[in-house]
């Protein structure tokens, strides 16, 4: 039985067995105390071994980060929180952890010393509860689309499209490792690349999303994509995994609604299914605070904040709107924006976040985007300036969702993507989706990683991918 379910039993004469990692043990002249946990739960279940039940042999390999079964009868619990332990009848020592060599130990570790042992780093309490909020997320984003009559469509991973990505897609190759063939100045020839076609890994799988939009109406991609992103940001990954919903006959603000009740139904997801670990990494993100400046401190909890934001109505706004309002700010007028403010600029993570965080403080959805910062397949808004793009910024996070109605006029999607110098062959499938049967339609993206840094309060987005990779580490 696993240690969630167990720690649900009340006491009895029954023997169970529970299987895990040890955090501590406690020794002192006629017992010892094991904390153990399975991963299914942030809680340790304790062990109790009186004086000559377990050979002082065994007992001595049980150290912290060793891995054991534990046979027992469950019996009521002196200590404080939970509500049985473990009577042990017997100990068996799966596999050991050398004390003088195992990295993690019971103390707090910093999380850039876990990033470099991120191997191991799930067997802490805080990654696990990361993971295991991860998890309900991914489960929650499912049972979200299946419930409103999406169909998860998958979208390719190699892609021959490059409209989107230019100069931020990893390149496909089927170059032999050893011995690739050369050309004449002795670099690796490159020319040869998958079965003879150009392919990338995708950097989004909207284009291929829309023509499942054109067919089933609602559907969603969920999958990893990759961007070879070569800053190296707190918000950016070069493998991140998105989320993006596309809709037949969804306009703008269809979009803009489902955008928000779909992650304010996940967030209250979390609070409802996550408690336990929502209140873990509450606390240590308390124990951060009090080390913070008082006038850097945050001034709600972690689940204060999510339920703020998934109570409370996004505030919507056009782009145009926004640039008034940071015109108008302090940190404008004081010329502290490390990048200046005027109409036409992509936003900045620090304007973003000043709108977000000083200005309404409560989400934003920014509108009607400059047509030169957004990518060609966005709708024409009849002023013949803007597109209906739409972002949605968190605080503490900024851009969250990217989305946008999408350009259903043939003649007018010909020649955005002639403006920006898409060739037409290279997208011919996705321009005869406006020559057969247009659809008015709308979707968006959601960057998965940074909404589980939204849930867990983390900062850095590293800490919320079991593997990340960025620039500097692609290991294992
Ligand atoms: P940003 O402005 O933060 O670079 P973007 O505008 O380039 O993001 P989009 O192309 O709009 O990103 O992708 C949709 C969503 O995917 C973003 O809103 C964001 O949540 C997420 N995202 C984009 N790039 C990354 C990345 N490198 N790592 C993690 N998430 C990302
Ligand atoms: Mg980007
Ligand atoms: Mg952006
Ligand atoms: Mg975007």
């Amino acid at each position: 039985m696993q240690i969630k379910e167990l720690l649900l039993q009340s006491p009895s004469q029954q023997t169970v067995t529970v299987k895990g990692w040890v955090r501590t043990k406690r020794v002192s002249s006629s017992v010892a105390f094991i904390a153990m946990n399975d991963g299914s739960t942030i809680h340790n279940i304790q062990a109790v071994v009186s004086d000559g039940i377990v050979s002082e042999e065994t007992l001595k390999l049980v150290t912290t980060g060793s891995c054991i079964a534990v046979t027992g009868i469950l019996i009521p619990s002196q200590g404080q929180g939970q509500t049985v332990e473990v009577q042990v009848i017997s100990i068996q020592v799966y596999g050991t952890a050398d004390p003088e060599k195992y990295p993690l130990q019971p103390k707090k570790h910093s999380l850039e010393f876990l990033r470099e042992i991120a191997h191991l780093r799930p067997r802490t309490n805080t990654f696990a509860a990361i993971l295991r909020i991860r998890h309900a997320l991914a489960f929650a984003i499912h049972q979200y689309f299946n419930d409103h009559g999406f169909f998860y469509l998958h979208t390719p991973i190699i892609t021959g499209s490059d409209a989107e990505g230019a100069g931020e897609m990893f390149r496909v190759t089927t170059l032999p490792a050893i011995n690739p063939p050369l050309t004449e100045e002795g670099k690796i020839d490159y020319k040869e690349d998958f079965f003879g076609k150009e392919t990338n890994l995708t950097v989004s799988g909207q284009l291929e999303g829309e023509l499942g939009a054109m067919a089933l109406s609602k559907i969603y991609t969920f999958g990893p994509t990759f961007r070879a992103e070569n800053s190296n940001t707190t918000r950016h990954l070069a493998e991140f995994w998105m989320v993006e919903p596309e809709m037949a006959f969804f306009e703008l603000t269809d979009n803009m609604n489902l955008a928000e009740d779909f992650t304010k139904s996940l967030i209250r997801y979390a609070l409802e299914n996550c408690a336990d670990d929502i209140a873990f990494l509450e606390k240590r993100l308390l124990e951060e605070e009090k080390m913070k400046k008082k006038e850097e401190q945050s001034e709600m909890t972690l689940s204060e904040k999510l339920r703020f934001v998934s109570e409370n109505t996004f505030e919507r706004l056009t782009y145009t709107e926004a640039i008034e309002i940071l015109l108008q700010s302090k940190p404008h007028k004081q010329g502290k924006f490390n990048y200046p403010v005027e109409w036409g600029i992509d936003l900045q993570s620090e304007h973003e976040r000043y709108l977000v965080e000083k200005h309404f403080k409560k989400p934003v959805i920014l509108t009607h985007y400059p047509k030169e910062i957004k990518a060609f397949y966005m709708k024409l808004e009849d002023d013949g300036k803007t597109v209906r793009a739409m972002d949605v910024l968190f605080p503490g996070i900024g851009e969250i969702i990217g989305g946008s109605q999408r350009e259903d006029d043939y003649e007018k999607l010909l020649q955005r993507t002639k403006d920006v110098g898409i060739e037409e062959d290279s997208i011919w499938w996705y321009l005869q989706t406006r020559q057969f049967g247009s659809a008015p339609h709308a979707g968006f993206g959601l960057g998965f990683e940074r909404l589980v840094l939204f849930v867990t309060g983390m900062s850095n987005i590293r800490d919320v991918i079991p593997f990340p990779r960025t620039p500097k580490s692609a290991e294992f």
